[in-house]
């Protein structure tokens, strides 16, 4: 690729078919909210094989939007993982609810469902009425990188005490758990198109339910808490009248990005294959290098899905870990090496607890998510997207290679 030899860490997949979708819309006259958005929300139903798909500008959106549906209050709790970007927590505060962390598996990286049940039966049981006040109402898992939560678990403990389930699915288009795709199953799921996921609209996001009250509420606050859409009022077929019936948000897509979306869920399956080959060929190359561990490969989730049972990771992210007692550098150091190689890299995530504003919040101590913290400072995102080639891969595993072996003990 002709980027002066430098591999950044992520690149877009915009072709010329995109391209001309958006250049349709710009000509069409309808350029924000409208017939492409209304396809796109369509298509991607039918890709999920959901009820509903609401189209909003970011996951962010997505996630304010569901916590809403479900009703999230003041002093509520809502349990999720601490290895998670800003959005999946930050959302929860908007409504003066309280995030609840829960550590993360070793393997999966992802919330430990176990600790999940222990703690939603500790703080529900304690009250037998199951009434009291604060305790947790709703759980968000994130699907780490695009490996699946253990969702059978997960939606046991949150069916026992009435717990609403919103998957952040960020990365996790497309994953799988026991055969179903991620969005077509629980709740309610929230997925990004921001520009470094999967697919992208540059910056947008969709949310997914089979709940009609959910769907119609979401699709009111998207817009202003309006009861009927832009499209509805201006076009020929809809009228002038609208009523406001909650101070809702303005989170609407806009049909040049939907027009972006349109043709990139196209593609979504063969963009997924080039992910999953670039992970297969990471995975080989850096089998035998004992400096670091390669990420779990499905099927792994314990206690569910027997081997082969359809499983399927999404690779949205490729996390090295390094094993830290083999190396004479730590990870801030492998990264910089790895840069004068030519390679650029990311870490998902710094974890929420040690970010000041939830330490100082909550007084959490990096200790008290003790799997997550211990992660952190061992992980490496490599680049993972389909434009890279064969020959990029290969450049990507020379840069590690030759970091590991340069510093090792
Ligand atoms: C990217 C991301 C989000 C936020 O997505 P936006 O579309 O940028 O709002 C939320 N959760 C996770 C885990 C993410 O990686």
């Amino acid at each position: 690729m002709s980027h002066d030899g430098f591999i950044p860490y992520s690149l877009p997949m915009i072709g010329e078919e995109e391209i001309e979708e958006v250049l349709d819309t710009l000509r069409s006259g309808w350029i924000t909210t409208g017939p492409k958005a209304k396809e796109f929300e369509r298509e991607f139903a039918r890709y999920i094989g959901c009820r509903h798909a609401i189209a909003v500008n970011s996951c962010t959106a997505a996630l304010h939007l569901a916590l809403d549906a479900v009703g999230v209050g003041e002093d509520d709790e809502v349990v999720t993982s601490p290895m998670t970007f800003a959005a999946t927590a930050e959302v929860i505060r908007y409504f003066k609810a309280r995030p609840v962390f829960v550590d993360i598996d070793p393997v999966t990286m992802n919330i430990d469902a176990e600790r999940v049940e222990e703690l939603v039966d500790r703080r529900c049981g304690e009250s037998r009425s199951r009434v009291c006040n604060p305790r947790p109402k709703v759980i968000i898992p994130v699907h780490y990188a695009g490996y699946p939560c253990d969702m059978d678990r997960i939606w046991a403990v949150a069916g026992t005490y009435g717990l609403k389930v919103i998957e952040d699915a960020a990365h996790a288009l497309p994953s799988y758990f026991n055969g179903k795709i991620i969005g077509s199953t629980g709740d309610i799921a929230c997925f990004s198109f921001y520009a470094t996921k999967n697919i992208t609209t540059g910056e947008g996001g969709m949310v997914t339910t089979d709940n009609d009250e959910w769907a119609e509420r979401m699709r009111i606050m998207s817009l202003h808490g309006i009861s009927k859409d832009a499209w509805n009022r201006y076009s020929a077929e809809g009228s002038w009248y609208y009523e406001i019936i909650a101070p809702g948000y303005k989170y609407n897509l806009t049909d040049i990005a939907a027009s972006l979306g349109i043709v990139q869920l196209r593609k979504a399956d063969r963009l997924w294959r080039r992910r999953t080959r670039i992970a297969e060929l990471y995975n080989e190359a850096f089998k035998e290098l004992e400096e670091l561990e390669t990420p779990a490969a499905p099927p792994s989730i314990p206690g569910s899905a027997p081997s082969g049972l359809e499983v399927k990771h999404s690779w949205h992210l490729y996390v090295i870990r390094l094993n830290l007692e083999r190396l004479t550098i730590d990870r801030g150091r492998f990264i910089e090496e790895l840069k004068e190689r030519g390679v650029g890299t990311s870490v998902h995530f710094i974890p929420l607890h040690i970010h000041p504003y939830y330490r100082d919040t909550y007084g959490y101590k990096p200790e008290d998510f003790p799997v997550a913290y211990e992660t952190y400072r061992r992980i490496i995102s490599l680049p993972i997207y389909p434009r890279m080639t064969d020959g990029d891969v290969e450049r990507v595993v020379d840069a590690v290679v030759s970091v590991a072996t340069k510093f090792r003990r």
